[in-house]
């Protein structure tokens, strides 16, 4: 059985590049094209298997990182921009004509992850973005369709790439929103 999770996670991908600067998002639209500039580079990419983030066509998970909010800039087209929706914790930016989600921006100063901004760096033609290092909500992709007997297969080939599955996020992330808890709770 062949495997397709993400095309650009099947076919292995490039080590992240050293002093790599950033580059430019694009959506998906031919003309009138929505663009995002990254003033740096992104960090924690991983395969993520949740409901909520964008897929490209036929996609069983998304690719997804994340960079500083102040690093981030609408440079073109940011009137077709909408937030697809206002009550999740993380506020998507998506382009109301091809669907593509820009950016993902948390408003709630008090999250874990505010002053992160989420992105797809696979809609960017510049290379040397951060590299896939886990896969994240691996057992979420059941609720979008994928067959439960196809899951030791799916977490068999993750783990071929290089990536370890977890159904949550991974370590490092998990215990930096426990940290967070900790600090709140001990203001
Ligand atoms: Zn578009
Ligand atoms: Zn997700």
């Amino acid at each position: 059985m062949s495997i397709t999770l993400h095309p650009s996670i099947d076919n292995g991908f490039a080590a992240t590049k050293e002093n790599f600067q950033g580059g430019v998002l694009n959506c998906n639209c031919e003309s009138n094209t929505v663009r995002v500039k990254l003033s740096g580079q992104t960090a924690h990419n991983h395969a993520c298997g949740c409901s909520k983030c964008w897929k490209p066509e036929g996609a069983v998970f998304s690719q997804i990182a994340v960079i500083s909010r102040d690093n981030v800039e609408v440079i073109a087209n940011a009137e077709k921009l909408v937030v697809i929706d206002e009550s999740a914790a993380i506020k998507r930016h998506a382009c109301k004509e091809c669907g593509v989600h820009m950016y993902g921006r948390i408003d709630n100063t008090n999250h874990p992850f505010f002053g992160l901004d989420f992105v797809h760096t696979e809609l960017s033609t510049d290379e040397g973005w951060s590299a896939p290092e886990f896969a994240a909500f691996v057992s979420s992709i059941i609720e979008t369709g994928t067959d439960p007997k196809d899951m030791t297969a799916i977490r068999t080939r993750l783990n071929e790439l290089g990536l370890n599955t977890y159904d949550c996020l991974s370590p490092a992330l998990m215990d930096a929103i426990a940290t967070h808890v900790y600090a709140q709770n001990h203001a």
